[in-house]
């Protein structure tokens, strides 16, 4: 049981992930990934919208 468990491959472009960055394969992918994240939770309604006139 050394053997590593299969990587999967880069969520982002598909190479081999690096362990350094996995599951990614360079910060690069990893901004990406973040970016994208960053950007649907900005997308989503306010989960606690603070409405002081309700
Ligand atoms: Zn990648």
């Amino acid at each position: 049981m050394t053997n590593p468990p299969p990587a999967k491959p880069c969520p982002i472009c598909g190479k081999p992930p690096d362990p350094t960055h996995a599951p990614f394969c360079s910060p690069r992918c990893r901004t990406i990934d973040l970016g994208r994240w960053f950007n649907e939770d900005y997308a989503l309604p306010a989960t606690t919208p603070l409405d002081p006139d309700s």
